[in-house]
């Protein structure tokens, strides 16, 4: 059994960037639903893939059986998309990128300037809903996009960042402004939880 985490912060932590009301249905009514939803699938499942971690399930997609892929693809990758999302916006931290990730965002994208522009362009060539994502490839880091509640773990990419682009996530503050959200969202990235997932 999954259960939602809790934010660790107030649903207003983030205001101005991203809204106290958008926090709490994101988090209460999405997360929890998605979190529901997989439970409610799992208890379909064999016995061995009950006690699994979220993660391995994720890498493990085609050995889990065909009736309950999807939900859990759908809801297993909500569940961890958003647990990551919240932990990386923890209020404090550094505003930049220090020490070993500044490096290697340096070193991946020249430049920290530059990394933001692609995963800007990342987060907005999604066409509908998704996510932008910073993964750890074996020497570098990578950006990349997925669809839904995909997880990047089911490709073998170690997710380090993520951006959800799903209206949900922004449409309430900022209507159909998705690069005015992702321009704000920059501001309540904590630098020190990504940097310690590297
Ligand atoms: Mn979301």
């Amino acid at each position: 059994m999954f259960s939602l985490p809790d934010l660790g912060y107030g649903f207003d932590a983030l205001e101005p960037h991203i809204d106290a009301k958008t926090m709490e249905i994101h988090h209460d009514k999405h997360h929890a639903a998605y979190v529901a939803k997989l439970n409610e699938a799992l208890e379909k499942a064999p016995e061995e893939l009950k006690d699994k971690k979220i993660e391995d399930l994720l890498r493990g997609l085609e050995d889990i059986p065909e009736d309950i892929r999807t939900a859990v693809r759908n809801n297993g990758g909500g569940h961890h998309n958003h647990t990551l999302f919240w932990e990386t916006m923890k209020p404090g931290g550094a505003k930049t990128p220090q020490a070993n990730l500044g490096e290697a965002i340096a070193y991946s994208f020249d430049s920290f300037e530059n990394f933001k522009t692609k995963m800007a362009e990342a987060a907005m060539g999604r066409f509908g809903s998704g996510w932008a994502w910073l993964v750890n490839e074996e020497d570098k880091l990578e950006i990349c996009s997925t669809a839904n509640q995909d997880s990047t773990l089911t490709d073998g990419k170690t997710p380090i960042l993520g951006l959800d682009v799903w209206e949900h996530a922004y449409y309430l503050k900022y209507q159909n402004r998705r690069p005015d959200y992702i321009e704000a969202w920059w501001n309540v990235v904590n630098w020190d939880v990504v940097a310690s997932r590297l």
